[in-house]
């Protein structure tokens, strides 16, 4: 049976990725929605060779878009906005949601399908930092399922007993075996300069990542190395352990997407090319496999693969990210808000590269909110994130001065 699949954040990194391996196995899958924000040459291009029901854009864009698809000759309903993204979400039709938005704009679309019983497949990291119990919960009552499209934790999965799998919400322990996940990072593009050449780094300098090819912002906090502060959370979210039971090592080639230690000593990698088509074939197809299309890799070709602890004097982001998990998911919230805030003033040529762990502490230490309860829904945790960008907003104007 064909699988109908709404791509969440098309016009993306993720998103090329995505619809690359759709239109090769379009006998399986069908593109029925997609949405973008950014880039709408883009996003037609992609309704002309896709041919989706129904497609969302910004609200101020709906009626230009619509008129433009019209007159084309191409008979797609176009929603706008967060309701609209919510709607293509949780529509009847949509069998398979990739939430490829990056940031927490993708959170309530997320959520959404998690609520109405979706198969989600996980880019959107953001969503589960700032509400990993409430998605967690959600999939778990709705019956949803929950797919890692991160390679690091897409990795984990596949690496997992199969019991395990069906119920990646839970790891028991002592019933499995699993000691610990170790969550590779490459070490960025910073990983062989010193901590002042990295003050000075250009723009252009962080976003060239040295193996992946991926969107602004997690090219930069792949080089403040919050990305792996940010899958630490990620981690703990999806697969129910405490930070302190996964490690992270730098493993600078990328070759191995992530590990799983077992009591008796073993460690279970996956491996393969630095492409996120496999990942994302993998969930797409999962528990069956496709072809993905990327390049198999070379074992002969590969030299060594080396494995570094980090200097988490450099990589703050890193320290801060495991402190923030330990203090509760009003801080997560805070630190993923800040976060978000100093990557665009980065972007933007306000700050340099190294205020961002600034910030990003300034801003957790600023402002200590209770824990919060645990009948605490998305309006609380939306909340938190406001007041974090409001403060963190001044935290860059006090820099710029
Ligand atoms: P990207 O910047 O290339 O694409 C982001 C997509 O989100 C675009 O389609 C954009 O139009 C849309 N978008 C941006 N702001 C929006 C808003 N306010 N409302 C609605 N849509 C909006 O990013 P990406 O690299 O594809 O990353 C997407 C997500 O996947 C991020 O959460 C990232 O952390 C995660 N991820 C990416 C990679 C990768 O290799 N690129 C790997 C692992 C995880
Ligand atoms: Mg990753």
């Amino acid at each position: 049976m064909t699988q109908r699949i709404a791509v969440l954040g098309a016009t993306g990194s993720i998103g090329d990725s995505t619809l690359a391996i759709l239109a090769a196995q379009s006998h399986q899958y069908e593109v029925y929605a997609l949405s973008g924000h950014h880039r709408l040459d883009k996003l037609f291009a992609l309704c002309q060779q896709f041919l989706p029901k129904r497609v969302s854009v910004p609200t101020a864009a709906v009626d230009d878009f619509a008129k433009r698809l019209s007159s084309a000759g191409l008979d797609i309903d176009v929603v706008g906005g967060e309701q609209g993204l919510i709607e293509i979400a949780t529509d009847s039709q949509t069998d398979t949601v990739v939430a490829a938005i990056v940031g927490a704009a993708g959170l309530p679309s997320t959520l959404a399908a998690a609520r109405a019983g979706k198969r989600i497949l996980l880019a959107n990291k953001e969503a589960l930092v700032m509400a990993g119990k409430v998605m967690i919960d959600a999939v778990k009552t709705h019956h949803a399922t929950l797919l890692p499209l991160d390679s690091e934790h897409n990795a984990i999965f596949q690496c997992l007993p199969s019991a395990i799998q069906q119920d990646n919400t839970q790891i028991h322990q002592s019933e499995h075996g699993v000691r610990k996940l170790w969550l590779t990072a490459s070490g960025g593009p910073f990983l062989q300069q010193s901590f002042a050449q990295m003050q000075q780094a250009s723009v252009a300098e962080a976003v060239k990542h040295p193996n992946w090819s991926m969107g602004q912002k997690i090219s930069v906090d792949s080089a403040t190395m919050m990305n792996k502060g940010l899958e630490l959370i990620e981690a703990c979210h999806l697969f129910d352990l405490p930070e302190d039971k996964i490690n992270v090592v730098i493993h600078p080639q990328s070759i191995i997407h992530s590990m799983v230690e077992y009591s008796d000593g073993s460690f279970l990698a996956q491996l393969g090319s630095p492409d996120m088509k496999t990942p994302i074939a993998h969930a797409l197809a999962y528990p069956n496999r496709i072809d993905s299309g990327s390049q198999p890799l070379d074992l002969y070709a590969l030299s060594g693969l080396e494995f570094i602890e980090p200097d988490l004097q450099k990589f703050a982001c890193l320290r801060l990210a495991r402190q923030a998990m330990q203090a509760g998911t009003q801080a997560t919230i805070v630190l993923n808000a800040a976060n978000e805030v100093a990557v665009a003033a980065f972007l933007n040529g306000q700050v340099r590269l190294t205020d961002i762990a600034n910030i990003n502490e300034q801003a957790l230490t600023d402002i200590q909110l209770p824990p919060l309860s645990a009948a605490a829904d998305i309006e609380d945790i939306l909340a938190i994130d406001q007041i974090a960008r409001h403060l963190t907003d001044k935290l860059v104007m006090k820099l710029v001065q």
